[in-house]
């Protein structure tokens, strides 16, 4: 078996805006470093289905999903918040992206991959449960876990959040629930100004001072985020797999490597190798320096794959 790569051609028509640097090249740069480093091959490339209202309405009400098709314009662009917008392409792309979650679980609960990696656009950890935000529109990530969960018997998934910024979205949608667990770091304070007050039992949060970097994660991740999961037991983990804390990203100001990205990738995998037999589905958040964010999700998929 192998890791699956999902993605789609809409991914890359979603703009935001001449200087947005949430941007299609982006996807572009990670296909660019999977050939660079030779793992392309070993991948199982799938295209992206899009998400059915079904599906989206286990994580958004319904009446979100149908606003969000409404606003979707047919010529220009529509803004959804001051850094959130939709051009005539966006409503596919977000539907795809959240399709792929879905189809990452569905791979790899049936047993059809060990892994997947879905590189897609928009992201998805800041849309709360009925408002976008932070170039966010459908919480990709919770639609996997609530997928995994109806469509699958998942009792228990962890969520793994290491995106510069805390994913308010998820913590959002999922505070309380006891089906996940969301482990995360991200710098603070910083946007979204979220994850230190009063989080649920279920949150883990770590806040980081600007400066953070691997020194820092590592505490982070031995200290709460292991003794949590091995505590949980998920049966499945997903990531929302932002590499906007890196060093050379100049969105934030931690200074994580692309070393790091593998190693807390491989603390991971042993925790889902132990609990959840190994399997792990990540979505892509945030990454904004292009060279970085290629070189850092080609480390972590390596891992994913066991091609390190
Ligand atoms: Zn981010």
């Amino acid at each position: 078996m192998a890791t699956a790569f999902v993605t789609h051609p809409d991914c890359l028509k979603h703009e935001m805006g001449a200087y947005h640097p949430e941007r299609p090249e982006r996807l572009s740069a990670i296909e660019d470093q999977l050939i660079a480093s030779g793992i392309g091959q070993y991948l199982v490339r799938h295209d992206a289905p899009l998400a059915s209202d079904e599906q989206l309405a286990r994580v958004h009400p319904i009446e979100y999903v149908r606003a969000i098709r409404d606003a979707a314009p047919g010529e220009g662009t529509v803004h959804l918040d001051p850094d959130t917008a939709m051009n005539p392409h966006s409503l596919r792309a977000a539907l795809r992206a959240a399709g792929a979650a879905v189809l990452a679980t569905d791979l790899v609960m049936r047993g059809e991959a060990d892994s997947a990696f879905c590189s897609v656009r928009p992201p998805g950890h800041h849309a709360c449960r009925a408002r976008p935000m932070g170039f966010c529109i459908f919480n990709n990530v919770a639609v996997a876990a609530r997928h995994a969960r109806h469509a699958h018997g998942v009792e228990r998934t962890a969520i793994i959040d290491f995106d510069v910024h805390h994913g308010n979205g998820t913590e959002d949608i999922f505070q309380g629930d006891p089906h996940v667990l969301m482990a995360s770091t991200f710098q603070h304070p910083f946007y979204p100004y979220s994850g230190t007050d009063n989080p649920a039992p279920n949150m883990v949060n770590v806040p980081l001072a600007a400066g953070a970097g691997g020194k820092e994660l590592r505490s982070a991740v031995a200290t709460s985020w292991l003794p949590a999961l091995d505590e949980f037991r998920p049966e499945l983990v997903v990531f929302s797999a932002g590499f906007d804390a890196h060093t050379e990203d100049d969105m934030a100001m931690l200074r994580f490597t692309d070393a790091d990205y593998a190693w807390v990738t491989e603390q991971v995998k042993a925790v889902a190798d132990h609990h959840a037999r190994g399997r792990m589905v990540s979505m892509l958040e945030g990454g904004y320096a292009l060279g970085a964010l290629g070189r850092s999700a080609v480390q972590h998929i390596k891992v994913l794959g066991g091609l390190n």
